[in-house]
């Protein structure tokens, strides 16, 4: 059996090795480092993917997020609304841009923002709101929108666990609404994603981009990006420096063509997964939502009367790593202690830290992989 990793980039890479190599050689021989022309074909290729005006392209997700609020002329203290169940990077950059993080409660079933929570957190300061697609399954975007809109909010949509998810939209389409498929990160105003090596489009080192069809938006997060300049040496605000690396975009025109396989891979596991463990009391499978794809970034169960750091290390003993995302919330970490803001019970998300648990997924799974790992969860599982 090939050994089992959360992710497997190596037998990945194998499989189109001749050609990433190949792209990558022609960087080096191109010598265009820094915005080569595969960066700019990225951002077009990714355009036309996704269905959206405008991709800028940046370093990694983080600035992406950081690039999307430093874009709109927010002033310290203003607040904006976000999950705690998330990865860090999210409630980080509000934070360092010397703005509010509000952590509000996410849905026990999609691990997602809870439209209830975001509206009754919203005050005269909420300036903008930062869904995260967690795991890969979209946040209730059509709720979330009618809500900003309500309060003229900004939607920046965290989609760096998501690239690739469809979400059927049904917001003021026609009367009675009919869905329609659009990507995720392209229905809020802003949408943000990463290509850290083991997102679900990863490239070999960081990466990052930002979404929007707003012509206004984009020029401002492009300047924000480039220092601050629409003209070189003009500096018309003080921005950063984040780019996506030339190499990073070679690579990335390739993966991109194969990121609706690498989904369905992805899916595959996930139903291999749910399969094995349904109808078992102590475990509930992903849940999914029909308005969204679930792409499947994590397939993360959720445990009830089981010892989570038993079954944990008793994987590991089979060479089954298994991972806590995430162990503590963003609300209780210490980075966020000063925070009035951060004095907030948010029990369900406080429930969940304690009892999720993500498998193995990821695009080169094999059956043999799959039933070794879920009969070691079931064996710890049912002793
Ligand atoms: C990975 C991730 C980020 C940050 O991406 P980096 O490229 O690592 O900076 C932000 N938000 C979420 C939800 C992520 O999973």
């Amino acid at each position: 059996m090939h050994p089992i990793q959360m992710v497997d980039l190596k037998r990945q890479y194998h499989k189109i090795k001749t050609e990433v190599d190949e792209a990558v050689l022609n960087v080096i021989e191109s010598t265009a480092f820094i915005n080569g022309k595969p960066v700019q074909e990225f951002a077009n290729n990714l355009s036309n993917y996704l269905g959206v005006k405008h991709v800028i392209p940046c370093a990694n997700g983080t600035d992406a997020l950081q690039i999307a609020m430093m874009a709109l002329d927010l002033k310290p203290g203003d607040e904006v609304i976000t999950p705690s169940f998330t990865f860090i990077a999210t409630t980080e950059v509000i934070a360092l841009l010397r703005l509010t993080p509000v952590f509000v409660e996410v849905d026990p079933k999609t691990f997602c923002m809870d439209p209830a929570a975001l509206e009754k957190a919203i005050t005269p300061r909420t300036k903008a709101v930062v869904p995260v697609h967690l795991y890969g399954h979209a946040a209730p975007l059509d709720e979330i929108m009618a809500i900003a809109k309500k309060h003229d909010l900004i939607v920046i949509e965290d989609n760096a666990q998501a690239i690739g998810g469809d979400y059927y939209s049904k917001n003021g389409i026609a009367s009675p609404p009919v869905a329609v498929r659009k990507k995720t990160g392209t229905i809020g105003h802003i949408g943000t994603t990463s290509f850290f090596p083991s997102k679900n489009l990863g490239a070999y080192g960081d990466g990052g981009a930002i979404f929007t069809d707003d012509d206004q938006l984009a020029d401002k997060m492009k300047m924000v990006a480039n220092h601050g300049q629409r003209k070189r040496y003009y500096y018309e605000m003080v921005g950063c420096n984040s780019r996506l690396d030339t190499m990073q975009a070679a690579v990335l025109n390739i993966k991109l063509k194969h990121l609706d396989e690498y989904i369905k891979a992805r899916q595959a596991v996930a139903d291999f997964y749910d399969n094995a463990f349904a109808n078992n009391s102590k475990i509930t499978t992903p849940f999914r939502a029909t308005y969204c794809s679930h792409v499947f970034h994590q397939y993360t169960l959720l445990l009830e009367g089981v010892d989570r750091n038993g079954l944990n290390a008793f994987l590991a003993e089979h060479k089954i790593p298994s991972m806590i995302y995430y162990p503590v919330p963003g609300h209780q970490q210490k980075m966020f202690a000063h925070y009035e803001t951060a004095k907030v019970s948010l029990k369900i998300t406080d429930w969940l830290t304690e009892r999720v648990i993500s498998l193995p997924i990821h695009t080169e799974m094999d059956t043999e992989q799959l039933e070794f790992i879920t009969t070691k969860v079931l064996e710890y599982i049912n002793r």
